[in-house]
């Protein structure tokens, strides 16, 4: 099966029966884009979401990128999806939706 992903943005209310495109978990809970990938939208579940951003603080060199790191898992925990999260993920989500 081809993994998840396409041009256009994916909206909130698909991300539950959508599979995440890193390890094919349902759900999704956010949607990144990657510039040398196209910018194609793929859906990502919320363990894949916490480690890419694990990867991201890591190559950016923060030195309290743990800290950075328990702070975002606590807020998506609070949150959930809908809360916010990802930047690249939800807002775009809601901007799509024509919601605020
Ligand atoms: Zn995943």
């Amino acid at each position: 099966m081809r993994r998840p992903g396409r041009v256009g943005v994916y909206y909130e209310e698909e991300l539950p029966t959508t599979p995440c495109f890193r390890c094919g978990a349902t759900p999704s809970a956010y949607t990144w884009t990657i510039c040398s990938d196209g910018n194609r939208y793929r859906p990502i579940c919320l363990p894949c979401d916490i480690a890419l951003q694990e990867v991201v603080l890591l190559f950016m060199g923060f030195k309290n990128w743990r800290s950075k790191l328990e702070r975002y898992k606590a807020r998506v925990a609070a949150e959930g999806p809908a809360g916010g999260g990802c930047p690249s993920g939800a807002g775009e989500s809601r901007r799509a939706m024509g919601g605020g």
